[in-house]
């Protein structure tokens, strides 16, 4: 930990600040890439962090909150609050960073993007490991260029056993060769919570305590909220 820490701060990159302060490059590094809306960042986000950079012996997780997810509808809070929820979320493990490479973009956010902006700026030297949930791997032969991401990464998948293994994929799905991460479930998603602030419903738990007041001090997700993203 000393190490690493000692490296991030004697060496500063130019992409440092699209990838967060501590955006320091070594020879094998191993990190992984989370892209997701956050909206908001929720306990199911950062225990998948978890399994991923425990069960991978990951260095660094990069959360990426995206700019304008490509094949859903658009997030309901701003890329300003969703990065702030973020920062607030990954304050306390210092394995867990923010990058805006996909904030920072204009257009849709395509992974494949995500994966060589991370990679300009982690180093060449760096293995990188795409980080998604059961039902986004489910999505993966949809994405753009998904076997030019295949090949640029590990593409990890986190779940439960019985939500997807490798055999329920058709042969020369981009998510056939993945690595499986076991995580047992939780049932939260950014649609419950959404969905209970909308209904005056507690969601203690269900985020960090930090976005919990943060939601709340902002009035996000609330009937009375009338933000929506620009299209
Ligand atoms: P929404 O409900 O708004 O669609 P979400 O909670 O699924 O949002 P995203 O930010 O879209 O969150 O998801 C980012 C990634 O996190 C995706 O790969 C998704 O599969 C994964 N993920 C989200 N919630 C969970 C959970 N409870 N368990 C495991 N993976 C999850």
């Amino acid at each position: 930990m000393e190490l690493r820490l000692g490296v991030a701060l004697a060496v500063v990159w130019p992409d440092a600040a699209a990838l967060g302060n501590a955006a320091e490059r070594r020879a094998g590094r191993r990190v992984g890439i989370f892209g997701g809306t956050f909206d908001p960042i929720h306990g199911g986000h950062l225990a998948v962090a978890s399994a991923a950079a425990e069960e991978l012996d990951l260095d660094a997780v990069y959360f990426v909150p995206a700019g304008d997810p490509y094949l859903r509808r658009p997030p309901v809070a701003s890329i300003g609050d969703r990065i702030a929820m973020v920062e607030l979320a990954i304050a306390g493990d210092d394995r867990f960073l923010l990058s805006t490479v996909d904030a920072e973009r204009p257009g849709p956010t395509y992974s494949v993007d995500t994966v060589e902006d991370v990679r300009t700026a982690a180093g060449t030297n760096a293995a990188l490991y795409l980080i998604v949930g059961a039902d986004a791997a489910l999505q993966l032969a949809r994405w753009r260029e998904p076997d030019k991401l295949a090949a640029a990464t590990t593409i990890v998948v986190v779940g439960r056993p019985d939500q997807l293994s490798p055999t329920d994929l058709p042969a020369g799905h981009p998510a056939r060769d993945a690595t499986f991460v076991n995580m047992p479930q939780l049932d939260v998603s950014g649609t419950v919570i959404r969905d209970a602030l909308a209904n005056g419903r507690p969601i203690t738990g269900m985020v960090p305590p930090e976005v919990e007041r943060y939601i709340h001090s902002k009035g996000l997700y609330s009937p009375r909220s009338t933000y929506r993203e620009e299209r």
